[in-house]
């Protein structure tokens, strides 16, 4: 690479970082605070930790081989999977397009970045800068919607690392199986929100804001990992939602829909989306906060809702936007069956200090990750790895988990020509029978000491 393009980057975010603050400000009405923490930030930390660490992601992974195979040395290279296809997303259309690029070169690859159509400035940025960047026979950006997709995906890659909805995260791996290229999908679903009964008024004010900065802080709650619905039980609702009315008020005012902390909801489609969840008259009966939307701005005030029918859209559907449904149990422990009961999210936060409450979930849940005592930050952890499972998507990304992502882990063996064991080799017989069942069993050493009656 690949040091030159993450070095490229880098530059690149340091000369254009203005010009970026505006593309995400006119698509998604982003305040540069968010744009710098969810999108510049994160890119530079990616691109200068691949820069610090990519020799020793490179370096040839040495095994010691068992006797059975003396005298033979063993080892792992990763190589290039050659030109890889990555889908970006238009909620943090800059970070989810770029993080996997910087992966991807990191590991020698060349590659085709599509950018999303629905935040158009910042795709036009991405096609417009990239190439004054960056060698443009190694990272290539296309700007297109649906057609110029289909037609991506009609071509045979290397491999295609695709961000985006589980529908067409359906039609990417379709088409990739024509071809049998390797996928990785990093895709949607509904996050749950454990909240235990917490005692300490200091621990329940940094729950919430942790919530709050888990449901509205990112893009308004347009987020894969952003939480989607909160379980907490009846005894405790009140204490939380009194303080997150509270809080919603601190954040943005009054008039929230007049704040500059809010992103506003990408297009038309998503904001009617959204405003048809809360129509079903029962669900609109849930609201308890909020609910305002204005339609001319594409903005949706921060939402509450108290225990929505189960089976309405908001609670079987991503919501995807800025509502929050609040789940109420009789006992927290009923959580796990609820999120048990639902396909395995991306993510699965809870508020708890109870240890043995942590270890049930962690092990009587599945789901990409799980994230105690916060929301989001697991995202920017270079040093661990993100993805989903089931229908969250499957494959995993960020720091060394990206490199190894584009990588082909190639094994190297090599054998000497000193011993030649005979009974691996024709004409067959009893001994050499009895003798590759003992090899497999013992390893050359034991093997050794039982053959000269030193082992029984
Ligand atoms: P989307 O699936 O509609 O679109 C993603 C990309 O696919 C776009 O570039 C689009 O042009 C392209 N596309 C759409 N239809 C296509 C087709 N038939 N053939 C080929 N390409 C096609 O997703 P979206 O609405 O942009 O993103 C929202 C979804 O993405 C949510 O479900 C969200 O949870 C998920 N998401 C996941 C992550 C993650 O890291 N796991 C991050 C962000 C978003």
């Amino acid at each position: 690479m690949e040091e030159k393009s993450a070095e490229s980057i880098d530059q690149a975010f340091h000369d254009k970082e203005e010009n970026i603050f505006e593309a995400l400000f006119q698509d998604l009405g982003k305040h540069p605070v968010e744009s710098y923490r969810d999108e510049v930030g994160i890119i530079e930390k990616s691109a200068t930790n691949a820069l610090n660490c990519l020799e020793k992601w490179m370096a040839p992974t040495k095994s010691r081989l068992p006797l059975l195979f003396f005298p033979a040395k063993g080892e792992v290279i990763s190589e290039p999977l050659g030109v890889v296809l990555v889908f970006g997303s238009w909620n943090f259309p800059i970070s989810l397009a770029l993080d996997p690029v910087i992966g991807a070169i990191a590991a020698g690859n060349t590659v085709m970045l599509k950018a999303s159509e629905l935040a158009p400035r910042c795709a036009s940025f991405l096609a417009e800068t990239i190439p004054l960047y960056m060698d443009s026979n190694a990272v290539k950006v296309i700007v297109g919607g649906v057609d110029v997709g289909e037609q991506l995906l009609q071509q045979k890659w290397d491999k295609i690392f695709f961000t985006g909805s589980q529908r067409v995260g359906r039609a990417v791996m379709s088409a990739a199986a024509q071809h049998l290229t390797p996928v990785t999908l990093e895709l949607g679903g509904k996050c749950p929100t454990i909240v235990d009964t917490l005692s300490s008024p200091s621990d329940i004010k940094t729950m919430v804001k942790r919530v709050m900065g888990g449901k509205w802080g990112p893009c308004s709650g347009q987020a894969c990992i952003g939480v989607d619905y909160i379980l907490v039980e009846e005894k405790f609702a009140p204490t939380m939602i009194d303080l997150l009315k509270k809080t919603i008020k601190t954040f943005y005012g009054d008039c929230p829909i007049d704040s500059e902390n809010i992103c506003r909801i990408v297009n038309t489609n998503h904001f009617e989306r959204l405003h048809k969840l809360l129509e079903d008259p029962l669900v609109a009966a849930s609201i308890i906060h909020g609910g305002s939307l204005d339609k001319e701005k594409l903005i949706i005030e921060p939402t509450i809702l108290l225990n929505p029918p189960l089976d309405a859209d908001i609670m079987t559907e991503e919501i995807f936007g800025p509502l929050l449904p609040i789940i109420t149990l009789n006992h927290i422990q009923e959580s796990i069956e609820f999120i048990n009961s639902r396909p395995k999210p991306l993510t699965i936060y809870a508020f708890t200090k109870d240890e043995t409450f942590m270890r049930q979930i962690v092990s009587e849940t599945s789901s990409g990750s799980v994230l105690f005592n916060d929301t989001i930050v697991q995202f920017a952890c270079d040093v661990l790895p993100f993805g989903g499972v089931g229908q969250s998507g499957f494959g995993r990304y960020h720091g060394k988990y990206s490199f190894d992502t584009f990588s082909h882990e190639k094994t190297i063996m090599q054998r000497s020509f000193i011993i030649d064991l005979e009974p691996r080799y024709p004409p067959w017989n009893d001994f050499k029978l009895k003798f590759i069942r003992l090899a497999y069993k013992y390893d050359y050493f034991n093997l050794l000491l039982l053959l000269i009656g030193l082992k029984k």
